[in-house]
Parts: C-alpha cells; structure tokens; sequence
C-alpha cells in the first residue's frame, strides 16, 4: 500500500483563481480544477525551468510524486486548452513557504518571514490585507 504523502510546499501563491476561455466554442458551465500543488509544479518546470529533482527537493515531495502531479497538471491545462473548458486554480494538500499576505486594494501578494501581522501594503500603503490562507 502506498505511503500518504507530505503536503506540497508551495513558495508563491497563484496571483489569480483561474482563466476563462474567449470566443464562440467557449463552455463556461464546465470548468476545469488545477489544484494549487499542479499550478506550482508547473511553475517551476515550465516557468522557472527547474529539474524535476530540484523541484521535488523545494515542494518537498518524492519526485515520482512530483511527476505523477506534472503529468495530471499537463492533461488538464491540455484539456481546457482544446476543449475551450475555464481552469479554476485552488486546492491540494499544500502548506506555504513563508506567511503570506495579499493586498485587496491592488491585489499583490507579499511575504512575511517573520509571521508578524502585516497591516500595511508596501506598494499601494492600503491597509485592506488579507491573509492568505493554506487549502486543505
Ligand atoms: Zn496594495
């Protein structure tokens, strides 16, 4: 029987929680899931061009695990891409990197290393931040 596995660590959360496609043939109704995990290794794969081995060391997973993720996250992005379906980005059994916070006036997303409380955007000095919350 198969080990459970680790959480993912995930070093940068997704800016946005999905994509719709445009155009005539486009299915709104039937969306597509990419969890968090699947976004992150393909971040780093396809993104950031890390080895699957350097990639499985940062997430902190098997890297046949890792691969298993890669594959799934290609089949569905390759799903939504053909079958005009929208991506909605969430979930997975991850745990972030570092605490991390988003400004809900302009939208960026910031670290903490230190796990203070930030009250105040560095970019738009808003004070409407949110916490970014881990997805079990
Ligand atoms: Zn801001």
């Amino acid at each position: 029987m198969a080990r459970p596995r680790n959480n993912s660590k995930i070093q940068i959360p997704p800016r946005v929680k999905g994509f719709n496609p445009q155009g005539y043939y486009a299915k709104p109704s039937k969306a597509i899931n990419l969890n968090i995990e699947e976004f992150e290794v393909i971040r780093l794969l396809d993104y950031e061009n890390l080895s699957q081995m350097e990639a499985s060391k940062i997430m902190e997973i098997s890297r046949p695990s890792l691969t298993r993720i890669y594959d799934r996250a290609r089949k569905k992005i390759a799903q939504a891409l053909i079958e005009a379906h929208p991506i909605r980005i969430g979930g997975g059994k991850i745990v972030y990197d570092e605490h991390w916070y988003q400004c809900n006036k302009c939208k960026s997303h910031f670290s903490n290393p230190d796990g203070n409380e930030v009250m105040t955007c560095a970019l738009c000095l808003s004070t409407d931040i949110l916490k970014v919350e881990e997805e079990k």
